[in-house]
């Protein structure tokens, strides 16, 4: 079986996007608010769309199970208030429970969080509780920096964090640390400001004792780690310095990465630098790149390539593939289960 941890509804029907288009220019404008009655999609749209492109796409490859969440860009938690924050991620959740209703033996929800820069954290529980007991979701998307490209939120090893990771223990759920769109400038949103958000949350862990804290608490850091697999010697080097156990006793009880590197030598030095228990397939498609590599042939997000050409056992792809997510994942691994899987 193969299990993608990393897969966004970013083919939505432009429904959506036209319903959260409103709800902005509401936005400071008394009486012009929208409400999620609003927002029309028939289950039929649904199937088809997603039929049509994201399970086309997953059947062409060869994936079985797409751990599904909102379009990462579009969260957007720098705009408006807790309030905005709140009726966008409860109708973007709602679709993607819908869609994991629809095909439930290739789609199964992670939510995304009503944050907002500056509100209290405890904000979000209602809808990871809504989200994990009635919708059967299984993860979390945690933006270490609602502000988009400005960072304004402490550390992820503040207590400023801590009612979401209580609520992640309690519930047995991972988080997957994913930024949303950057409105600063500097940062491209999916070649800069992810990147360095990725690499920025594993040095926030590095510097702290947050799994000392919460030992059970578990991240998949997204887009391979960032710079982090590169850079390990860096990180391993600071640790010391910082007399910090190992990285392997101090981090990778606790951090996990994917796959969504769109190459082959990213992916040997992906799975030789880091142990395979702590890599986790996943393409992030229909995302962040689309196109055709000129030197392949094949689509960059086609991940899945990478991993059969890696050299690793079968035991070791196996692991990345399936056996991984089922152990990071615990609800998942109790779902498939309970389906004889
Ligand atoms: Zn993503």
């Amino acid at each position: 079986m193969i299990i993608d941890c990393h897969g966004h509804y970013t083919t939505a029907p432009k429904a959506l996007e036209d319903w959260r288009t409103r709800q902005i220019a509401a936005l400071g404008k008394p009486g012009a608010s929208v409400r999620a009655s609003d927002l029309h999609i028939s289950d039929d749209e649904l199937r088809e769309n997603i039929a049509g492109q994201q399970l086309a796409k997953m059947r062409e490859r060869g994936l079985d199970l797409t751990i599904f969440s909102p379009r990462a860009s579009f969260m957007a938690h720098h705009i408006g208030d807790f309030e905005t924050s709140a009726a966008w991620a409860s109708i973007c959740n709602e679709l993607c429970f819908r869609v994991s209703q629809l095909f439930p033996d290739n789609f199964v929800g992670a939510a995304m969080l009503p944050q907002s820069p500056g509100v209290d954290t405890a904000s979000c529980i209602a809808e990871i509780e809504r989200c994990v007991n009635e919708y059967g979701f299984v993860g979390i998307n945690l933006n270490p920096d609602p502000s988009g490209g400005h960072w304004t939120s402490p550390p992820l090893s503040d207590p400023y964090w801590f009612p979401i990771y209580e609520k992640m223990v309690e519930l047995d759920i991972p988080a997957m640390v994913h930024v949303s769109t950057s409105c600063n400038a500097c940062f491209h949103a999916t070649g800069a400001h992810y990147i360095n958000a990725d690499t920025t949350a594993f040095m926030q862990c590095l510097t702290s004792d947050l799994f000392k804290t919460f030992p059970t608490l578990k991240f998949v850091i997204p887009h391979g780690g960032g710079a982090v697999p590169y850079h390990w010697g860096r990180y391993r080097g600071l640790a010391q310095e910082m007399n910090k156990p190992l990285l392997q006793e101090h981090l990778l009880h606790n951090i996990f990465f994917d796959t969504c590197v769109y190459h082959q030598p990213g992916i040997d030095l992906l799975t030789k630098v880091i142990p395979v228990e702590n890599v986790l397939f996943a393409s992030e498609m229909i995302g962040a790149v689309r196109g055709i590599d000129p030197e392949t042939g094949h689509y960059y997000d086609d991940t899945r390539r990478y991993i059969e050409a890696a050299k690793l056992s079968d035991g070791d792809r196996h692991r990345i593939f399936e056996t991984n997510a089922r152990r990071v994942y615990p609800r998942l691994d109790t779902r498939l289960k309970a389906k004889g899987l």
